[in-house]
């Protein structure tokens, strides 16, 4: 692929194929290109539903199924603690699911996740007067993970469950990257046309992912005939534009940290090439997949799936000769005791 960087250092990903063992490819921390990674995984939801795993739609049904099962339950003032416990629960489950359609089912594994009324507010970049969700990597006792928060509502009030889904999906292409992305100096140059300026990361990569996804769940929302998901983060989101909170606060956080690296200069044209996998439309407003992308990988899966039939094909094959034979050696016995 024309946009793998230093393919050497980085070693390329795994093969994914949406059947078994190629479902879920190992991803190593802080080892990959963030446009790797994006590319990754675009390629491998961004399709028909014929070409998805098993357990990609399973994901989804279970996804839509809660939804519908609870949807109700939100919005409402809180008279004692209870639903809030149910409202976790639901949160976890949810985050479950997008992991196994999205990501792999790897972010789980490195991600700690806590919903609660109030968890979050204050912007520590002080562009935005409050948060409703923050992701951030942690170091403790040796061990790294990635800490997730998100409100479930404030003032004893419960926010409507689409809100929470917008947020949880937000935060969770956030912890993909974070978790996953390498840092190394390559990688982290020119990073405001990558990732984004430190510490805020709502750069172009995450722009596109975030609304690729969204496009998907509303897919969801569609087919399962769920209003909520189907118009999820409409007024920030409207039509097929990307995210319009996430860009401003991405350009304020340029301006307020006064990157030395002027983005004018360096490679900008990457952002709308029509060579680059995936882009902004021209207008910066909108992102286009280009079709090879996932063409390439639904060929290779052919050639996986192929080679695993061969594989069956010659087990079988011998097994027929193995049951033949054994038969063969029995009739011998048998007429050796006849004798
Ligand atoms: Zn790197
Ligand atoms: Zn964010």
């Amino acid at each position: 692929m024309p946009q793998t960087s230093d393919a050497k250092k980085h070693g390329s990903l795994y093969q994914y194929a949406p059947f078994e063992p190629f479902d879920h490819p190992e991803l190593l921390p802080k080892s990959h290109p963030a446009r790797d990674l994006m590319n990754f995984t675009v390629a491998a939801f961004h399709r028909e539903d014929e070409n998805l795993s098993d357990r990609q739609i399973a994901a989804r049904k279970s996804f839509a199924t809660r939804v519908k099962d609870r949807e109700e339950s939100y919005g409402d003032k809180l008279e004692t603690l209870t639903p809030l416990k149910h409202c976790k629960d639901d949160l976890q489950h949810l985050f479950d699911q997008l992991d196994e359609f999205f990501f792999f089912n790897r972010l789980g594994a490195h991600v700690s996740l806590k919903g609660g009324l109030d968890v979050v507010g204050k912007d520590p970049l002080e562009i935005d007067k409050r948060l409703e969700g923050e992701t951030y990597s942690v170091k403790a006792r040796g061990r790294e993970y990635t800490q997730i928060n998100i409100n479930l509502g404030t003032d004893a009030k419960l926010y409507e469950m689409s809100a929470i889904i917008g947020q949880l999906m937000h935060e969770m292409v956030h912890a993909y990257y974070g978790v996953f992305a390498c840092d190394c100096e390559d990688c982290s140059s020119n990073q405001t046309i990558k990732l984004g300026v430190k510490d805020d990361w709502h750069g172009p990569l995450f722009l596109q992912l975030h609304r690729l996804i969204l496009t998907e769940l509303r897919r969801w929302g569609k087919k399962f005939n769920l209003p909520g998901l189907a118009s999820l983060l409409a007024d920030d989101c409207p039509e097929d534009k990307i995210s319009q909170g996430a860009k401003e606060r991405a350009d304020a956080a340029i301006k307020k940290g006064r990157v030395l690296e002027n983005p004018q200069l360096k490679n900008l044209h990457t952002l709308t090439s029509p060579r680059v996998l995936v882009a902004f439309t021209v207008d910066r407003r909108r992102v286009r997949v280009h079709p090879s992308l996932v063409a390439k990988q639904l060929a290779k899966e052919e050639v996986l799936r192929q080679r695993l039939k061969r594989v069956a094909q010659l087990e079988e094959e011998a097994a027929a000769k193995e049951t033949a034979r054994s038969a063969q050696a029995e009739t011998e016995t048998e007429t050796e005791v006849d004798l």
